[in-house]
């Protein structure tokens, strides 16, 4: 089963993709993450990435199709997909839709999570997380157990710089210039698409998502 899991940056899609990865045995494919971590290892394709996120611009497609096949080729054996944070551009959409293809294995849905973006920039702004090992926290709804400080690798928490409000505008403008579109090009090709409200408890989310997946 292979999931897109589409939605503004903060809506909640690093959450609800770990909790959903978890409960249905899937890959969750967050090329945030892959970005990120490659930046942390300090890889030229992370230092090349950097300026673009810096400036809540989307990353060229050429590394982020490489990024993605890698991963894809290496999981293939497993239940299959939930893709966070791609595809992004109509091309990366193609680009998926072909390597789905050549697995063999099509795409069951499509997943908004919809959240207005004040809320967006209100929570981004409640946003910490941990420069050492990525594990992401919120002031309000997920606090580490000792403040500033990461439950995992004992590290001091930082704002990610793109969670500045500056940049979170410009990255929610990239999303409706860039990316909302291609819920018009899942819907003419005819892939279901369920629209959750985003802005709920993360539990709440969480169990009307696996009711529409269950069902
Ligand atoms: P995210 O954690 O998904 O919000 O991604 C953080 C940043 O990484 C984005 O603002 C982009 O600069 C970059 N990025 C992540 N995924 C993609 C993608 N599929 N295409 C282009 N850029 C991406």
């Amino acid at each position: 089963m292979n999931i897109i899991l589409f939605g503004a940056p903060g809506a909640g899609k690093g959450t609800q993709g770990e909790l959903l990865a978890k409960r249905f045995d899937l890959v969750r494919l967050s090329t945030g993450d892959l970005l990120r971590d490659a930046l942390r290892r300090g890889t030229p394709l992370g230092l090349e990435a950097k300026r673009f996120m810096d400036a809540g611009e989307l990353v060229p497609d050429s590394v982020i199709l490489g990024l993605v096949r890698e991963v894809m080729a290496a999981e293939s054996a497993r239940g299959g997909f939930i893709f966070d944070g791609f595809p992004r551009t109509q091309a990366q959409a193609e680009s998926l839709d072909a390597t789905l293809d050549e697995m063999g294995t099509p795409l069951a849905m499509v997943i908004v999570l919809d959240v207005d973006d004040e809320t967006i920039v209100a929570r981004l702004s409640r946003r910490l997380a941990c420069p050492r090992c990525g594990a992401v926290y919120n002031l309000d709804t997920d606090k580490p157990k000792t403040a500033g400080v990461c439950d995992v690798c004992v590290t001091g928490l930082v704002q990610r710089s793109d969670d500045e409000a500056s940049t979170v505008r410009r990255r929610l403008e990239v999303y409706r210039a860039q990316t909302a579109p291609l819920l018009a090009y899942y819907e003419s090709a005819g892939v279901p698409m369920h629209i959750i409200a985003g802005d709920r408890p993360v539990d709440e989310v969480q169990a009307d998502l696996v009711r529409r997946i269950e069902s």
